[in-house]
């Protein structure tokens, strides 16, 4: 257990070209221009935070002094590698341009670059952040990228591509790195969990992978504290308390209640349960938003399951659960729950209270609206009527003139339109999108 105290992303920071997951496109370049001594005097490496920009940009620096290249990866034990991997070597300078973004900073790297690197080694220049360099700091750099000297390479990493100016971009080879998808993050802390001798499962694995958002490094940071919280366990029903998931049953039974009118107390249950719990009601109705919207995907099978906000077990759940809803139904639900939650946030009301009140009376209002007679099924019915009236009259024996006005109002099984007016006097037909 102390063990996972070390901070994991340190612990656990890759030492190899081929301990990095999921980059293997720019990896692979680096490694084809190390394996044929082409490598650039400037590279910028873009992509989300955590994927690894900074750390391939070490193990390039270890691997280009390394005395003892196994595989086109350094061998982690010479002189150079063990400096580098210490943060010690003279070789490999770090400038975080977020907190060094002025003119003198670059103007002292460039009379740094100046001094070449001992014994014709590579001195690399790792600049994070560089999209928040001044201008005139980036003015001094791109000087610097004019004129080269030997065996210099810089890398230049940015979350933000756009704000670096094309006259730096065009001197540096260009590499994308890419969000690590969650499938990937789980199978990586999975070999870490066996390694720690954590107790986990899939679920747990998910939650921890999905709170990363593609970063290995806010992975393993969210790691880090579920091992905390949950004293080494880390489970479905431990890590979704963590973060607040409380499975897809009360979902359900709030989407039974709305869809079927005969469960509509159900409703205010939950909202007095939650209310009394102090669960935050307004992040409730987003997850509920969240939990509609994924199920159509899942029922339309257009959902890439990996995306989806459910571990893999609840969206078997889910499957089967809608299978006997219809898709309109849900889509009205979908968009009627996002206006609720719009209105929500802008009416900004005090408490709790006011939140539950404000919820109870709308959806209430759309139990009512889902199971009222669509205008569909009122046409249908009308047709229907007007097939039996149609009947009807074949079978009257004779229809005069003369009692035609006078009867308007009357319910002479003859007067059609009067029959049906009565028929169908307290429905409302209005704008709603139909549904049955
Ligand atoms: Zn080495």
């Amino acid at each position: 257990m102390n063990e996972t105290h070390l901070v994991l992303a340190r612990k656990y920071r890759p030492q190899k070209f081929k301990e990095v997951i999921y980059q293997e496109i720019p990896i692979n370049a680096l490694q084809n221009a190390l394996k044929h001594n082409r490598v650039g005097h400037a590279y910028i490496f873009f992509g989300p935070r955590g994927v690894g920009k900074t750390t391939i940009a070490r193990i390039l620096a270890k691997r280009l002094n390394c005395e003892a290249p196994e595989d086109n990866e350094p061998c982690n034990q010479c002189t150079s590698c063990v400096e580098i991997t210490r943060g010690v070597s003279n070789d490999v300078i770090e400038i975080d341009a977020a907190s060094n973004r002025g003119i003198d900073d670059i103007r002292g790297l460039r009379e740094n670059v100046k001094f070449n690197a001992m014994g014709g080694r590579y001195r690399v220049y790792i600049i994070d952040e560089v999209h928040m360099l001044s201008i005139p700091a980036f003015n001094a750099l791109l000087k610097t990228l004019e004129e080269p000297p030997p065996h210099v390479v810089f890398v230049l990493a940015t979350t933000d591509f756009h704000k670096v100016p094309e006259t730096i971009l065009s001197r540096c080879q260009d590499f994308i790195f890419k969000k690590v998808p969650v499938l990937n993050l789980q199978s990586y802390i999975e070999t870490l969990c066996k390694t720690e001798n954590l107790k986990f499962d899939s679920e747990g694995l998910f939650w921890i992978a999905k709170k990363g958002d593609g970063s290995v490094r806010d992975t393993l940071s969210f790691m880090e504290q579920a091992v905390t919280f949950t004293d080494g366990n880390l489970t479905g029903a431990a890590v979704g308390k963590m973060i607040g998931y409380h499975g897809i049953d009360p979902h359900e039974t709030l989407l039974k209640s709305i869809l079927e009118e005969s469960n509509a107390n159900k409703l205010l249950e939950i909202l007095e349960r939650y209310f009394a719990e102090g669960i935050d009601l307004s992040r409730y109705l987003w997850d509920f938003l969240d939990f509609v919207h994924s199920s159509i995907m899942i029922k339309e099978n257009s959902a890439d399951k990996e995306n989806l906000n459910f571990p893999k077990e609840d969206i078997l759940k889910i499957q089967q659960l809608v299978s006997t809803y219809r898709t309109e139904s849900l889509l009205l639900i979908s968009e009627r729950i996002y206006y609720i939650y719009e209105k929500l946030s802008m009416l900004r009301l005090r408490n709790s209270y006011e939140i539950k009140i404000f919820l109870e009376i709308q959806l209430r209002k759309l139990i009512h609206e889902i199971n009222k007679p669509s205008l569909a099924g009122v046409l249908e019915k009308i047709n229907h009527l007007n097939e039996m009236v149609k009947k009807d009259i074949n079978h009257l024996p004779s229809h005069s003139p003369e009692n035609s006005m006078e009867d308007k109002k009357s319910n002479h099984p003859g007067d059609v339109e009067g029959t049906l007016k009565d028929k169908f006097s307290g429905v409302e037909v209005e704008n709603y999108p139909e549904i049955e």
